[in-house]
Parts: structure tokens; C-alpha cells; sequence
């Protein structure tokens, strides 16, 4: 890796452990989910860097890729599980990193199982390393636990502007694609749910989160204008609808940004969720693997 894209990924991981060590204070009982988005959001750029993807809120068995809508009136619920992931660029290099806040005491221990998890699959990263038995570590601590890893959910290889790029990292032994490879930047995610859970997550029908994904020829002019904004502003980076109303207004983010999903010129993710229905817990750190070990750019 060289100077300018090391120092980068630095600066990311500060501003994204910085803006981590606010979210105890941005999330209660009762809050708005927008609030929290906005806030975690307003804090990365506050700190002149860009947020990576949406600042990620997953309340109790939602899993990932929720962030609030436009006008989004949801708030933490009584006694919930909240997971806050939130990513920043420094010129697409990315920091990823996720803390969950847990308001349910019969469950604080799961949050503590994915935090060991992390610190112990950590100290196990090296070069050459399968990234199979990095996951063997994650799967251990949380069975040691007594929760229940969930195995379609992974950390991932960061590439600049890419967010899962190459190699993913799982949080079980099982699977076993790739070793960890030094100048390379990883995300690693576990997650964690209880034992009646299915440890596994699936699509919900709700989709908040988008990436641009192609070029084509839409009939109207504001979503053609609204298309080249997300290319420009976002390269191939997530984003929310939520981002554009600055410019072109609540109304016709609604109207033309149907037509572009419609066109497939940009791309959803899901809001994934527990298929138990379960709740969930995450704990996530990125790292760049060096000789003989990683240094973790979001401690
Ligand atoms: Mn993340
Ligand atoms: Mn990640």
C-alpha cells in the first residue's frame, strides 16, 4: 500500500472512531432514528471527511442496511438491541466500524460476545492467514458465550470507493474462500444472535439503502440530472435518497428516483433481518493487515 492511500485510511479510521465513541450519547429510548442518522452523519462531515454509506441503524432483529427514509417518524424502542454501523471516506478510502447499544440487560452479555469475538479474531490476523480461521475464533468466543453466530453475514475486503471488495471474512469456521493478504484492508464484522435464533438473516421487503450501478438513457430530465448527481457524488459507494433532498427536493426525490430504480440504474440493499425474528448484536473494527499482524484503523 502506498503513503497517500495508508495515511488515508488513518484519517479515516480517527474521524471513525471519533464519531463511534459519540454514538452512546446519540442513541436513548425513545430517539428518532433519523436523529441518530443525521447526527452520526453531520458528525463525519463536521470532521471534513464523507460518509462511506448511510449511517446504518438495526434495531433488534434488523440486521444491517436499515437507515431511516425521508420523514422517517421510527424511534429506539423500550428495551431494544441497537446496532449503529457508519462508514468514512478520505478519497474512497474507507473506514467501517459498528458498536451496539444494548437496552435490554438479559441480552448484555451478547454484546459483550461479539466485542470479545472481534478483539480475539483481531489479534489472530496475519498474512498468509485463512480467513476460515478467523472465523473458527469469531465462532468459538460466541458459542463460549452462548449465542449463536450468524454465518450469512461476513466481513469484507475494503477497496477504494468499494465497500465489499474481494475476500469476505465470516464469522464461522465453514467457510473457507481466500487468506489475508498484507497492504489489505479488511472489515470484520461478528454477529451474534440466541440459540432459538436461526443464526442466519434473510431479505425484508424494504429496501432504504442504494448504489449507483449503470448509465442509461431515463425519459425525464430531473432524473437524468438526478442520476449523473449520485454518479459524481457517490461514485460506487451506498447512499440514501435521504442525501438528495438537499438539492433536488422531497417531491422529486420520490418521483424521479422511482424511475431510476426502475431503470436498474441504481441498485438496492435490503434491509436484512434475524430469520427467527430474532435479536442480533455486531461489534466492527477495520484493519490493514501488516507483517505479522494488523493494525486496527478504527481503534
Ligand atoms: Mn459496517
Ligand atoms: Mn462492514
Amino acid at each position: 500500500m502506498d503513503e497517500e492511500a495508508l495515511n488515508s485510511y488513518r484519517e479515516a479510521g480517527r474521524i471513525a472512531s471519533e464519531v463511534r465513541r459519540l454514538v452512546p450519547s446519540l442513541v436513548k429510548e425513545g430517539m428518532r432514528i433519523i436523529d441518530i442518522c443525521e447526527a452520526v452523519e453531520e458528525a463525519i462531515r463536521q470532521r471534513g471527511a464523507e460518509p462511506a454509506f448511510p449511517c446504518n441503524v438495526g434495531v433488534n432483529e434488523v440486521a444491517a442496511h436499515y437507515t431511516s427514509p425521508i420523514g422517517d417518524l421510527s424511534t429506539v424502542p423500550e428495551g431494544s438491541l441497537v446496532k449503529v454501523d457508519l462508514g468514512v471516506h478520505v478519497q474512497g478510502y474507507i473506514a467501517d466500524t459498528a458498536v451496539t447499544i444494548c437496552f435490554d440487560n438479559a441480552l448484555s452479555d451478547m454484546v459483550m460476545a461479539v466485542e470479545e469475538a472481534l478483539d480475539a479474531a483481531i489479534s489472530a490476523i496475519e498474512p498468509g492467514k485463512r480467513v476460515s480461521e478467523i472465523g473458527a475464533v469469531i465462532e468459538q468466543v460466541i458459542e463460549g458465550y452462548g449465542y449463536k453466530p450468524i454465518w450469512n453475514l461476513t466481513g469484507h475486503q475494503l477497496g477504494r470507493y468499494v465497500i465489499h471488495a474481494g475476500v469476505s471474512v465470516p464469522n464461522v469456521s465453514r467457510l473457507n474462500h481466500g487468506r489475508f493478504e498484507k497492504g489489505k484492508a479488511y472489515a470484520i464484522e461478528p454477529f451474534a444472535t440466541t440459540l432459538d435464533g436461526a443464526g442466519e438473516v434473510m431479505n425484508s421487503p424494504n429496501t432504504y439503502i442504494y448504489r449507483f450501478s449503470r448509465r442509461k438513457k431515463v425519459r425525464s430530465s430531473e432524473a437524468a440530472s438526478m442520476l449523473a448527481e449520485i454518479e459524481s457524488r457517490y461514485k460506487t459507494l451506498p447512499f440514501t435518497p435521504r442525501w438528495l433532498v438537499d438539492r433536488f427536493g422531497e417531491e422529486k426525490v420520490k418521483t424521479a428516483f422511482r424511475q431510476l430504480i426502475g431503470a436498474k440504474c441504481v441498485t438496492g440493499y435490503p434491509v436484512l433481518v434475524e430469520r427467527r425474528g430474532r435479536k442480533v448484536a455486531q461489534a466492527e473494527h477495520t484493519v490493514i493487515v501488516e507483517r505479522g499482524g494488523c493494525y486496527v484503523t478504527t481503534a
